[in-house]
């Protein structure tokens, strides 16, 4: 029997051709806007803590959190993700993906942007 929670192909396809277009978006964004993008960021919200997102530890249940806001409800993560690929020296997390992950792999945003947590288990 077939498994009714599957996508359908075109369903598959429909979401793929939406992450390419915000991944396009957002690279274009970044070259754009600067960093007028961060007025928006979920970290700079009030009662935030920016230490949190440095952590020296990267499996810390502060660091899981930052990671958490960040996918979950930072409305710039792939911009922010963009622009750190961007500029691999920095440290800390950044589009909810730490210093260790992105240097994995090679600061490859194509690759990285596809992440759907930036946290493991
Ligand atoms: S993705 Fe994370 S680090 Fe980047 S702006 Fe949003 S909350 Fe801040």
């Amino acid at each position: 029997m077939e498994d009714d929670l599957s996508p359908s192909e075109e369903e598959t396809r429909k979401a793929e051709i939406s992450i390419d277009g915000y991944i396009r978006h957002a690279a274009r964004a970044t070259e754009v806007l600067g960093n007028r993008w961060m007025k928006d960021a979920a970290c700079a919200r009030e009662g935030m803590d920016p230490e949190d997102w440095f952590p020296k530890n990267s499996s810390d249940r502060k660091s899981r959190e930052a990671a958490r806001i960040c996918f979950e409800e930072c409305p710039v993560r792939l911009v922010c993700l963009r622009s750190v690929c961007l500029n691999p020296q920095l440290f800390g997390i950044f589009g909810g993906i730490g210093a260790g992950i992105r240097r994995a792999h090679k600061h490859d945003y194509e690759v990285l942007s596809k992440f759907e947590t930036g946290y493991r288990n």
